[in-house]
């Protein structure tokens, strides 16, 4: 017993759609300012330049810290 389906040659895949850049600029400045954000807790929250008291942000961010190579202690 032979396949016959195996044998047929698979459609060509669609191409992609694009993606005006003025769709995508808006979002893409959202993501920045949401990854500055965080890249300013794990870098900088500590000390002088905390805005929240306590060490809770500093401890929850704390291997993010050490992973991307930030000074800590
Ligand atoms: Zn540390």
């Amino acid at each position: 017993m032979t396949s016959r389906v195996a044998a047929r040659p698979l459609p060509a895949p669609a191409p992609a759609a694009a993606i005006p850049l003025a769709e995508i600029a808006p979002w893409a400045v959202f993501a920045a300012i949401v990854a500055l954000i965080l890249l300013y807790f794990v870098s900088t929250e500590q000390g002088a330049f905390a805005l929240f008291k306590g060490m809770y942000v500093h401890e929850f961010v704390h291997d993010g810290r050490h992973l991307l190579g930030f000074p800590c202690h």
